[in-house]
């Protein structure tokens, strides 16, 4: 009977508005790919580092979002995720916050000039990415630090609980940091415990469960080229 079904749908919006319960957030359980495994690995899983830039160079991704109460842009899986690890840190005591993210062509030129200009190339090669070198043009990258912000940009970051928390769980949520110490001569960056890059839950636990520092390593690895195909179904 249309009315009283009409009634029940109203009972039912006054109830769900008094105890404020709604449809819970989309939470994907693990056997459920994301949309950006699904949609679109080459992006998820494309390598820039100091060798291999973006491509295309000016590439911009289409569905960035604002991190919330920041100017700080990040594409919109990357920030779902990002909150579903910030909760989880807080349940563990720990505070974070987002202190970088996507970062065009331009803006990384800007940085880099910069850098050559009151530094000299060698100093600026060491810290700052040249354009379109940037991980954080895929707008898959975020810097993060502690809300006591006692360690902002520096190495001791890594050794804060927060920044301890964030190297054991990152995997979980799909990040990884592109940076590691062991890594310094492969990388060529110094050691950067707050850059986290997004490659989806997939393959940063099956990196993280097999030992892989590096994106560049897993996806070189040849016995791995099938492990991803099978991960993401063969379409990265
Ligand atoms: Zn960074």
């Amino acid at each position: 009977m249309p009315v009283a079904r009409a009634l029940a749908a109203a009972c039912l919006a006054v109830l769900l508005a008094v105890t404020g319960a709604g449809p819970a957030p989309a939470q994907p359980s693990p056997d459920e790919e994301t949309s950006l495994e699904r949609d679109d690995p080459a992006h998820l899983l494309a390598v820039v580092t100091k060798q291999v830039p973006i491509s295309p160079l000016d590439y911009e991704p289409d569905d960035l979002v604002t991190w919330p109460g920041t100017d700080y842009r990040m594409r919109a899986e990357v920030r779902e995720q990002l909150e579903r690890l910030f909760a989880a840190a807080r349940e563990d005591g720990h505070g974070l916050r987002v202190i970088s993210g996507y970062r065009s062509y331009d803006t990384q030129a800007g940085t880099y000039d910069y850098w050559v200009r009151h530094y000299g190339r060698a100093a600026a090669d060491a810290t700052s990415a040249r354009p379109g070198h940037s991980e954080h043009q895929t707008g898959l990258a975020v810097d993060l630090d502690s809300t006591t912000g006692e360690c902002y940009l520096e190495q001791c970051f890594g050794e804060t609980a927060e920044g301890q928390w964030v190297a054991e769980h990152a995997h979980e949520f799909g990040f990884l940091l592109s940076y590691p110490s062991a890594a310094r001569a492969l990388t060529g960056f110094a050691y950067e415990p707050w850059h986290l890059r997004y490659v989806g839950p997939r393959v940063a636990t099956d990196m993280h469960e097999r030992g892989v520092l590096l994106l560049t390593s897993y996806l070189g690895a040849s016995a791995s080229s099938a492990r991803i195909g099978e991960l993401l179904g063969s379409r990265g």
